[in-house]
């Protein structure tokens, strides 16, 4: 299997089964409910994970979370820890939903700070950099690699931190912070004084701290290209750490459409996706695009993938039909090409269309949709809430027939109209 590598710009193989293939994936920042597009690494690390676990490799993967940071302090002043814990809670319930299960680990940055400290101690002693009024910054002119995996001119770097008149150069970075007690109501002890860790440092003290100097993947967001993983790469390699062979960057979601745009402030929330349009269309929703190429969210392509999806599930209400279908290599020569799923997506209609529904039972199962094939008999009280809604829609009463959705959905079930009837889906 091979995937695209942003440090070098080309396609990496992977080493062959059973690996190991160890991923640690950056994870969000937790001070609101997540929106949908910061499910992208989540689901992709999970997919990319089950599809190695399918092919023999012994694949962990580690997703961290980002509990000190001052989006935290700035959206709850003087009560931070309460708000990072609330929406690390609705980070792991809303992609608990998604169900796809957990990463191997989920290391906070809160729980981590003496393995933060211990690395920035090390940076120090090797010169690498210096404790300057209670912040530490790491000596970017002490890296002569640095702006390699972002492309940065290594003259031209703007680290996006506020100025310091601390810094011996401009392009250094923060590794740790002291304390504002105005702004920030947590802290910790350090041989610095009372402070917190950056951002940057709390992924490569966390990523070694679980599999030590070397593992194979490291993912996230295009976004966090430059600085955040240029800096990690230099905090790693400069003590002599190979840190992550293969930058797995996937691209960005975007809200387009007249009714969804970031800039009018109208995005959905992971939340508020799986509740509107069930777990299933959006995980076909991901499968829709290459993982690593931006992908547009509006109400069009949630409709879309719950269209395709109701063509997936109707195949096993089907007769198998003589068709020119493609086999399981086909789908495995997909995922193993830089994992294209929608190649795959491809296949598993191949199936469907020619009834192959052994095939596509085992493909869907590979994205968490195995739920598809099963078409779960609703309990007779639900059936007879469809049908009252059925009967409010042809009076037209459209109010009543709106509160019998919701009813349905609270109670776990979803009513998708057919030309001819309609499903009755769990949520
Ligand atoms: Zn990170």
């Amino acid at each position: 299997m091979r995937l695209y590598d942003t440090y070098t710009r080309s396609l990496v193989e992977l080493p062959p089964p059973p690996g190991p293939v160890r991923m640690y994936f950056c994870g969000p920042t937790v001070y609101a409910r997540a929106h949908i597009g910061n499910a992208r690494p989540f689901v992709v690390g999970m997919w990319l994970r089950s599809w190695l676990r399918a092919n023999g490799y012994d694949a962990t993967l580690v997703h961290n979370i980002t509990d000190i940071n001052d989006k935290i302090y700035d959206a709850a002043p003087g009560a931070s820890a309460e708000l990072a814990e609330r929406a690390t809670a609705w980070y792991l319930e809303d992609t608990g939903d998604l169900g796809l299960g957990m990463p191997d680990h989920l290391p906070k940055a809160t729980e981590s700070v003496p393995q933060i400290i211990g690395f920035i101690e090390e940076l120090i002693e090797s010169g690498h950099a210096y404790a300057a009024d209670g912040d530490v910054y790491f000596r970017v002119a002490s890296f002569p690699e640095y702006g390699r995996l972002s492309g940065q001119r290594p003259d031209q770097v703007e680290q996006g931190e506020e100025p310091s008149a601390l810094k011996e150069d401009p392009r250094d970075f923060a590794l740790w912070k002291a304390n504002k007690p105005k702004t920030e109501d947590t802290w910790w002890n350090s041989p610095w004084g009372r402070g917190r860790p950056g951002w940057h440092i709390e992924c490569s003290a966390m990523a070694e701290d679980i599999y030590g100097p070397a593992f194979e993947v490291h993912g996230g967001g295009l976004d966090l290209v430059f600085p955040h993983h240029e800096n990690e790469v230099a905090q790693s390699r400069a003590l002599g750490h190979p840190f992550a062979q293969i930058w797995a960057h996937n691209g960005m979601l975007r809200f387009t459409g007249e009714k969804m745009s970031k800039s009018v402030g109208n995005v959905e929330t992971i939340r508020e996706s799986i509740d509107r349009w069930g777990r299933e269309a959006v995980l076909v929703f991901f499968l829709t695009a290459s993982w690593r190429k931006p992908i547009d969210y509006s109400e069009e392509t949630m409709t879309q993938a719950a269209a395709r999806l109701d063509t997936l599930r109707n195949a096993f209400t089907l007769q198998a039909t003589d068709g020119d279908e493609r086999g399981w290599d086909a789908f495995a020569a997909a995922l193993d090409d830089d994992f294209d799923t929608p190649a795959a997506l491809a296949v598993l209609h191949d199936w469907a269309s020619s009834g192959r529904l052994d095939l596509l039972r085992r493909g869907l199962a590979v994205f968490g949709l195995e739920s598809v094939a099963e078409r779960a008999a609703a309990p007779d009280e639900i059936v007879a809430l469809a049908e009252e809604r059925v009967t409010a829609r042809v009076e037209r009463d459209f109010e009543r027939a709106d509160r019998l959705r919701e009813e349905l959905a609270s109670a776990g079930w979803q009513m998708r109209d057919r030309q001819d009837g309609y499903d009755l889906v769990p949520l």
